[in-house]
């Protein structure tokens, strides 16, 4: 009976995707899209998009994710609008034909690298930035002058919502669709021949994502999770790492892909930290988080759960306090946490810091290095033969000393992951190269 009415649900998701991805094929087919003037426009549009409808925006973002206006603001509008801002100042330098030198015995000849798009794009994106992980990457999409569908994630209802209505208002509607929906939805665009695939969310779905890609030979970008540590060294400034690893944290309520998991304290750092986040958490939110414009809210009660059933985990710094109605859960700190408690086998993904105690730096490294890559590694440390070692001797998507989360907003820097963590790099020019092929062409003359 069940699959006997959910099979019509998927046919129809699916003749939509296969419609939906063929306007677009026959709009990219027109090479409409190629001009440098048409990505140009796309990109001036969706900065309009973002700034005439931003209150709009903040209510979604606000109605899905508890997010407050400013760090709303920061993390998902104007994020993208710097994205936007510096692919534009940028794009006619990327897209120039770079020349590729020869090797002696194929002179005469010239030879250059040429970016050219992909075709047809789907983005899929999750809900904990609901906005900007969905329009970033299509920042690129279009700078590379590609059609894209964008899949918003359902668990953000009201974003997603405010995609679909706003984006093929303000962008070229037979080039650029939004697909909202779940796992139906999903399943049927997966079953479609794109030119590339770009998948933000959680590994077990990025596996799904690859095996619907490896039918076509379709290209994937994985943006994944997982457990980013952070390795705290004795010496370093305890009350300044502990007002940055507050923010880093607590940001979004710890729902940031890029959140310090964890923290790996040194001998006495361990103890000595307590005291410090304790009081950073005080200083950034008040004696009452609860009533904090700024702080976030749990996505879910499905999340809401999974996160207070870790609480007993280790022995409560501060926070600790919930409320399920209000999908509230206050930034917490637990110490004396041991590594195999249940808040260190999954990515946490909310606001539970806890700190696991480690004897010295090899202990520390030998930790990171015996679970899987992750999406970033931090430390705060004044030794530089500290961070030498933490640079040669592991690896992460990213490494970061002094301040968690910030490579995430500097456009140059490539912003992916390794292994586990995800596979391809985006943001600023990367996403130019992910989006694009580059095509060798060489030119020798016949006489
Ligand atoms: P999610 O549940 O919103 O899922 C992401 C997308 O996958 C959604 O669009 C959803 O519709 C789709 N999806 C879900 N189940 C599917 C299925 N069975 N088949 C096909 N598609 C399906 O988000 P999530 O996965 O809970 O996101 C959280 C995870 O994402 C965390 O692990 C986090 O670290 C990671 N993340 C990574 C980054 C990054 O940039 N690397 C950014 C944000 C989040």
């Amino acid at each position: 009976m069940t699959s006997h009415t959910a099979t019509p649900d998927l046919n129809a998701a699916a003749l939509d995707a296969a419609a939906v991805v063929d306007r677009l094929r026959t709009t990219f087919a027109s090479h409409r899209t190629a001009p440098t003037d048409w990505r140009r426009g796309q990109l001036t549009a969706l900065r309009t998009l973002l700034t005439d409808h931003r209150d709009e925006l903040l209510a979604a973002l606000a109605a899905d994710l508890g997010k407050g206006p400013e760090e709303a603001y920061r993390t998902e509008i104007g994020f993208t609008l710097n994205e936007i801002d510096h692919t534009l100042d940028r794009l006619d330098g990327w897209l120039a034909p770079r020349p590729a030198e020869l090797p002696d015995r194929l002179l005469p000849a010239t030879a250059q690298v040429v970016r050219e798009p992909l075709g047809v794009v789907l983005v899929i994106a999750p809900w904990n930035y609901p906005l900007q992980l969905a329009l970033a990457p299509l920042v690129g999409a279009l700078a590379a002058g590609n059609c894209a569908v964008v899949k918003p994630s359902e668990l953000a209802p009201a974003t997603s919502a405010a995609l679909a209505r706003l984006l093929p208002r303000h962008l070229d509607a037979d080039a650029v669709a939004v697909v909202e929906g779940a796992v139906p939805e999903t399943t049927a665009l997966l079953a479609q021949r794109f030119d590339h695939i770009f998948y933000t969310g959680n590994g077990t779905v990025g596996r799904i994502v690859m095996a619907a890609a490896a039918r076509h030979l379709t290209p994937v970008t994985l943006e994944l999770g997982g457990k980013s540590p952070v390795v705290l060294d004795p010496g370093t400034d305890l009350a300044a790492a502990a007002r940055r690893l507050v923010t880093g944290k607590f940001l979004n309520a710890g729902q940031t892909c890029v959140a310090p998991d964890y923290v790996l304290a040194i001998g006495d750092t361990a103890r000595d930290i307590e005291p410090h986040l304790a009081e950073a958490v005080r200083e950034t939110y008040g004696a009452d988080p609860a009533t904090a414009p700024e702080y976030g809210r749990i996505v879910n009660e499905r999340h809401f759960d999974r996160l207070t059933a870790l609480l007993d985990s280790g022995r409560t710094v501060i926070g600790g306090t919930h409320d399920r109605a209000g999908r509230y859960l206050a930034p917490t700190v637990l110490a004396d946490v041991s590594p195999d408690s249940p808040v260190m086998r999954e990515e946490i993904f909310g606001p539970i810091l806890p700190i696991v105690p480690v004897p010295d730096l090899d202990a520390a490294i030998a930790f990171i290095n015996d679970r899987d890559k992750p999406l970033a590694l931090y430390a705060f440390t004044d030794s530089d033969t500290t961070k030498h070692r933490l640079l040669t001797e592991t690896s992460s998507g990213a490494l970061t000393f002094g301040l968690p989360v910030a490579h995430l907003i500097a456009p140059d820097l490539p912003f992916g992951g390794v292994g586990e963590s995800g596979t391809g790099r985006y943001h600023g020019e990367y996403s130019l190269e992910t989006f694009s092929h580059s095509k060798a062409v060489l030119d020798k003359p016949l006489g």
